[in-house]
């Protein structure tokens, strides 16, 4: 397993990388009102359809953030790598791939806990 400390670095990037698209994204959302404002009514539909989506990207970042937390917290407690499904160790490539990651690959096909 890697060492923690590059496992918290992995983790606090991926935490600033969310807050920087949280903060470009709220940009856009004043962007689609001075636009909604000058061509008028027949792109209210696309204005609302974005915010939506800007939305559900906005709660998915959210979810990932709490996700960096917990891995975060869990690194602090020594139980950073144990799935919280079964408690066994989560595998090595999965975590590379995702460290914020809670439950094992098992765990995950079957839809528990935080996937
Ligand atoms: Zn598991």
């Amino acid at each position: 397993m890697q060492d923690t400390e590059t496992i918290r670095e992995a983790l606090l990037a991926k935490r600033e990388e969310l807050r920087q698209l949280d903060e470009s994204s709220a940009a856009d959302s004043a962007t689609v009102e001075l636009d909604q404002q000058k061509v008028g009514r027949l792109s209210r539909m696309d204005a609302l359809q974005a915010q939506e989506m800007a939305l559900a990207t906005k709660r998915r970042r959210e979810i990932e953030h709490g996700r960096i937390d917990a891995a975060l917290k869990r690194l602090e407690d020594d139980a950073y790598g144990e799935c919280l499904g079964c408690g066994e160790e989560i595998g090595e490539k999965r975590l590379a791939l995702d460290p914020a990651t809670p439950t094992c690959i098992d765990c995950a096909r079957k839809g528990s806990a935080g996937e």
